[in-house]
């Protein structure tokens, strides 16, 4: 019989053989996986029955399609250690600094590793973060994308910093997006120094989504010659409008393809619409139509899929291993990457929502973006006012307090009153022009 290789796909023929040998819900399971273009695979990913699986996977190493490896993991962060890493006293990976010995040692796993080449090869990535986040999760992921791809994939960094009271102006996001866009062509012309070429593969995080899309959506008025284009875009937490036009950035070249990997327990993002102008719960519920490839993750919350601390919820295999993935860990393993790696025909298959995310409409237009700053102002403003007139209080004497407490009221009305106008203004600007280009 000829040999296997672990650079390629098994052909149907020989799940076929296996499936006369062995457990025909078993083989079905391994070859699912396969065909998934899975890179490692472990017993305890075909069922409950452990031996069952192993024996399984010894024939297909023997066949030659797999190679057995030995798999080294921290008790605690449950992460990748090498076998030098193993082989100290204390886990040495993002501050986990966990004692093996105190937490029942180093865990050690048997799995199956292959490695099919990609069809689709990632020249470099962007990681672009949230708004109230230092973006900590970037370091982790150019982490773990090291450690996934065994080679070295320069992944750059844009950070911004703490801009809550940001967002919500819009001549801050503005300048925002442009500072992306000078950022990115920064990256790109040092990256193209270092003679390494190709689009950029991006994962964007809660407004990082916002600010991309939007930079997307200006590049298209530029000339092709001066755009800056972009290869796959994987998108967590995301607070674009379910009904973004991916369609015609796609059609331009700007962005490949686009995944949403979403959770459906995100409280945050449904806010998005009524205190940013443009934005919708895609993050939530998914991109309408066919164009991204939505992806649930059940339960999942608005940082959920970045986390390196939570972890699976056990299933009692796994538990009686003591193994659980890392919630960040696992969906770039079983969704990013093949999503990273595959061809783009085979992409819509790893859409959880067939036909596209729920219908959306957008709320009446004053409520869009505007509610935010209708609190925050006021909430800011009529403490600064009493705190004003309470300090001339104690300056001017006991009857007088009422006078500046007038005043101070009346002109946080007043500087209240002209930062909505200003608001509401714009959002109609921007609405209008919007009609106009439809
Ligand atoms: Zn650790």
């Amino acid at each position: 019989m000829a040999m296997g290789s672990p650079m390629r796909l098994p052909p149907p023929e020989y799940w076929v053989g296996l499936g006369l040998r062995f457990d025909e819900a078993l083989v079905r399971t391994l070859r699912e996986l396969s065909d998934a273009r899975r890179q490692e695979f472990f017993s305890r990913d075909l069922g409950v029955d452990i031996e069952a699986g192993k024996a399984l996977l010894e024939q297909v190493a023997t066949d030659g399609w797999v190679t057995p490896h030995i798999l080294y993991r921290c008790p605690v962060c449950d992460e990748e250690l090498t076998p030098e890493q193993a082989s100290r006293k204390q886990c040495s990976l993002f501050e986990c600094a966990a004692v093996f010995k105190d937490n029942g040692g180093v865990i050690r796993e048997e799995s199956y590793r292959r490695s099919l080449a990609a069809s689709r090869s990632v020249s470099w990535v962007v990681a672009i973060h949230g708004m109230k986040s230092r973006g900590e999760w970037q370091e982790r992921l150019t982490w773990l994308i090291s450690t996934t791809w065994g080679r070295a994939i320069p992944t750059a960094i844009y950070k911004y910093g703490f801009i809550v009271p940001g967002v919500v102006l819009f001549w801050r996001r503005n300048q925002l997006r442009n500072e992306l866009r000078a950022k990115l062509q920064s990256f790109k012309a040092d990256l193209e120094a270092k003679a390494i070429r190709g689009n950029p593969d991006v994962i964007a995080h809660s407004f990082g989504t916002w600010l991309f899309g939007h930079l997307c959506l200006k590049e298209l008025k530029k000339p092709a010659e001066e755009r800056l284009c972009f290869g796959r875009v994987i998108l967590v937490g995301c607070i674009l409008r379910p009904d973004f036009d991916w369609q015609t950035l796609k059609q331009a070249g700007i962005v490949s393809d686009v995944l949403n990997h979403f959770g459906d327990g995100d409280c945050v993002v449904p806010l998005a619409h009524y205190t940013i102008w443009d934005s919708g719960p895609s993050g939530r519920q998914g991109f309408t139509g066919t164009e991204v490839a939505n992806v649930r993750a059940q339960g999942y919350g608005h940082d959920d899929l970045l986390s390196m601390v939570k972890k699976l919820p056990p299933t009692t295999e796994r538990e009686s291993l003591g193994l659980r993935q890392t919630f960040m860990g696992s969906a770039l393993y079983k969704v990013w990457r093949p999503f990273l790696e595959l061809p783009s025909e085979d992409l819509a298959a790893l859409s959880t929502e067939h036909g596209g995310g729920m219908s959306w409409r957008s709320s009446v237009w004053p409520l869009r973006g505007t509610i935010f700053p209708l609190l925050i102002i006021p909430a800011l403003l009529t403490p600064a006012a009493w705190l004003l007139m309470l300090s001339f209080d104690i300056l001017a004497g006991p009857r007088r307090w009422l006078g500046w407490a007038a005043i101070g009221l009346w002109v946080a009305i007043a500087v209240y009153a002209v930062l909505v106008t200003i608001s509401m203004t714009w959002n109609w600007l921007q609405l209008r022009s919007q009609q106009d280009e439809s």
